[in-house]
């Protein structure tokens, strides 16, 4: 039943010392506002920090993070910034809030769509586009992988790239997610199950990215 080519984690990291290795990695996809920072809420609903003044990363954040680096995952921040696109956040603002938490955290990579629903991007989260193109980018395996948010956006991305889902449920005063895989109260709790997690191989197992890079040994 299982193709072939599945090997353990163990098996593809240590064995294969300067072989191509088939086995693509595994992220934890990480919403911004509200799972690594704190999201400032207003009337139940969730809205990002103005600036620098307003960051606040949560307890345990680094924590966590560090425990899911420490695993081998690749760590990918995914945000909607729509913002930017409606005039009332600059990108400068964004990306120095980026700095500062790539600063403390040990993120390996920040995926941002600055659009607005009107511009029907591929990038703007319920879409899959910025967990694919990092994927892409990183050889990462989706259906190996998890994604953590607190909207039904994050929730619905990550389902459709093939990802197992874990909603952090603030209560907000909002559309919720259909479905999820689970339901936290934290990234920390997020990353308690993922790190516990036996059954990372969904839909019948194995990477699938396409499998380019056939020749050129070296
Ligand atoms: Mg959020
Ligand atoms: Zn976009």
């Amino acid at each position: 039943m299982a193709p072939a080519r599945v090997t353990s984690k163990a098996e593809s990291e240590s064995d294969q010392v300067g072989i191509h290795v088939e086995m693509s990695r595994r992220a934890v996809f990480l919403d911004r506002d509200g799972v690594i920072n704190r999201a400032m809420v207003r009337d139940r609903r969730p809205y990002p920090p103005a600036g620098l003044a307003d960051l606040e990363i949560l307890p345990d954040v680094p924590e966590a993070l560090n425990c899911l680096k420490a695993a081998g995952f690749v760590l990918v921040v995914v945000t909607n910034q729509p913002d930017v696109a409606r005039g009332t956040t600059r990108r400068e603002t964004v990306e120095a809030i980026h700095a500062k938490l790539a600063e403390s955290l040990p993120l390996d990579d920040f995926r941002v769509c600055y659009h607005d629903s009107g511009d029907a991007c591929d990038c703007r989260k319920p879409e899959p586009g910025l967990l694919m193109a990092a994927a892409r980018d990183r050889d990462v395996g989706l259906e190996r992988s998890y994604i953590v948010g607190d909207r039904w956006r994050d929730i619905e991305a990550g389902r459709r790239a093939g990802c197992t889902t874990l909603f952090v449920d603030y209560d907000y005063d909002e559309q919720q997610p259909e479905t999820c895989d689970y339901r936290v109260k934290s990234l920390a709790e997020a990353a308690n199950i993922i790190l516990s997690d036996p059954t990372p191989l969904r839909g019948g197992g194995g990477p699938t990215l396409e499998n380019e890079d056939q020749g050129d040994p070296s």
